[in-house]
């Protein structure tokens, strides 16, 4: 397997190692890291992917800063079990509804890596994003192109060299809290973090040390771990081979054209020589350092910088571009390319069904959520008008994101009254949950065998969505005239 670490413009001959020892890009056959130094490519796909990329960027930072029905447009706010998409709020009591969005989640991600490949991988994912669009181009700013970089790395360290290095840190640094910042707001919101930021530190000491923490996390992953971050930890890299079939989309090169491969040299017989010139263009920009001549492998990313490196070297030797290219396996094959396959088929329609039961749940889910419970101490109690009263204990989450006032209606049996114990008014705002002390006063008549079943609504006023109604066995005496 071919193993690139080389720079830009005159690189050296990258390193070619054979040796079955061998078993990552990312690594020396001793075990120690081998540093990458990717060169640029500069082609159509990476400027969509740049374009794309700085579009995430802003989406990313943005998202967590818009608000919508007076909630950020994505919070995970874990603390407090309230998770919000765009207006919506699902709270720890939807543990279905959550349970039913991860898997559609889940789903979608399979089903378009079944389709697409690693497509997220090279156009979406943040550690692609920011590694290749933020702090890749800072670096080049400061340093200068990878075969000076890696020179420099290489030779003893200088003055100059040692001040663009720091210089480079402290901007990284910088920007590693800022994303840092971004990250921990989808988490706990940013007017939260606003009031810890601005607030004195020794009330904050939790705040400030989770912000140091995933600074450092970002930071180290940025300026040190880089593409082992896909070729190591990241689990889906490991899911593709079970993921993808013959037929998804990957990043290839087309091995019946550029077979067999070797250097054009001046006057030399061409005859019988693949498209391929063995420039190793295509090895020298891979950020993971691998060779895609050597077919699909795990540490494909999808960064497409391959396309884009051996289009251009197509144009030089005026072959036609796409001798690496988005296709299939089977394509390759020259086997007809199928969409619809029974993996595509089978995902797609766990999806839809996925959708369809969440999109329904979601459309029959109460705007206010209740339980009761009874309040330890005496069942009931013997009223002097000869009333019986139970006290119960309601628990009203307003799930809605608005405030609005509750009123708890007893419809059965018949005669039943709820007097709420202090204020009788059970005003909750958004998101918010009471519980709520009650004595439920019925007809001493209304109970037959010790007990009766008592039936409630709860109304509030701003009449958003269907008002919950549910049954409470209430206790009583054994006969009309019974006592305690
Ligand atoms: S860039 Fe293209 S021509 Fe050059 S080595 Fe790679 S596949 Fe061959
Ligand atoms: S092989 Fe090509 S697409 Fe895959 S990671 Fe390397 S440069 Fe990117």
């Amino acid at each position: 397997m071919s193993q690139p670490s080389t720079g830009h413009g005159a690189p050296a001959e990258p390193e070619i190692l054979e040796s079955p020892e061998a078993v990552l890009s990312t690594l020396h056959k001793d075990g120690r890291r081998r540093w990458m130094y990717p060169t640029l490519s500069e082609g159509a796909l990476w400027r969509r992917r740049r374009l794309v990329g700085w579009a995430l960027i802003v989406l990313f930072v943005a998202l967590p800063i818009i608000q919508i029905k007076g909630k950020p447009a994505v919070l995970l706010d874990i603390l407090h079990s309230e998770f919000t998409f765009f207006g919506l709020t699902l709270y720890a009591t939807d543990t279905i509804l959550l349970m039913l969005l991860m898997i559609t989640i889940l789903l979608s991600v399979v089903f378009a890596t079944a389709l697409m490949g690693r497509v997220w991988c090279g156009w979406g994912c943040p550690q692609t994003i920011y590694l290749e669009f933020v702090y890749r181009p800072i670096e080049r700013l400061l340093e200068g192109r990878e075969s000076r970089r890696q020179r420099q790395d290489e030779g003893d360290l200088s003055a100059p060299v040692f001040w663009r290095k720091l210089a480079k840190y402290l901007i990284f640094f910088v920007i590693s809290i800022g994303l840092a910042h971004t990250f921990v707001a989808y988490f706990v919101g940013w007017s939260d973090l606003i009031a810890w930021m601005t607030g004195p530190p020794t009330q904050h000491w939790g705040f400030f040390l989770m912000m140091a923490l995933t600074t450092s996390l970002v930071m180290l992953d940025f300026a040190w771990f880089r593409e082992q971050m896909c070729t190591i930890v990241c689990p889906y890299a490991r899911l593709q081979s079970v993921l993808m079939d013959r037929d998804s989309l990957i990043v290839s090169y087309d091995p019946g054209r550029g077979e067999p491969r070797g250097r054009r040299r001046k006057g030399a017989e061409e005859a019988g020589l693949g498209d391929c010139v063995d420039c190793l263009a295509c090895v020298r920009t891979c950020p993971t350092g691998i060779d895609i001549r050597d077919g699909l492998q795990m540490e494909c990313v999808g960064c497409t910088q391959c396309i884009d490196a051996c289009d251009a070297i197509m144009a030089k030797v005026e072959k036609p571009a796409g001798l690496i290219r988005y296709t299939s396996e089977n394509a390759l094959e020259r086997k007809t390319p199928r969409i619809l396959r029974p993996r595509v088929m089978i995902y797609g329609a766990l999806l839809a069904v996925m959708v369809a039961i969440f999109a329904g749940s979601l459309s029959g889910r109460q705007s206010v959520e209740v339980n009761v419970t009874r309040v330890p101490g005496a069942p009931f109690v013997l009223l002097p008008d000869g009333n019986v009263a139970n006290r119960l204990r309601f628990r009203v989450h307003n799930r809605t994101g608005q405030r609005d006032i509750y009123r708890i209606e007893a419809l059965a049996p018949e005669g039943a009254r709820v007097k709420v114990i202090g204020s009788p008014e059970i005003a909750l705002g958004a998101g918010e949950m009471k519980h709520v002390d009650t004595w439920i006063e019925a007809p001493a008549g209304a109970f037959s065998g010790g007990s009766t079943l008592g039936h409630f609504k709860i109304v509030g006023a701003a009449e958003v969505g269907e008002s919950p109604e549910l049954d409470f066995k209430l206790l009583g005496p054994f006969g009309s005239q019974g006592g305690r």
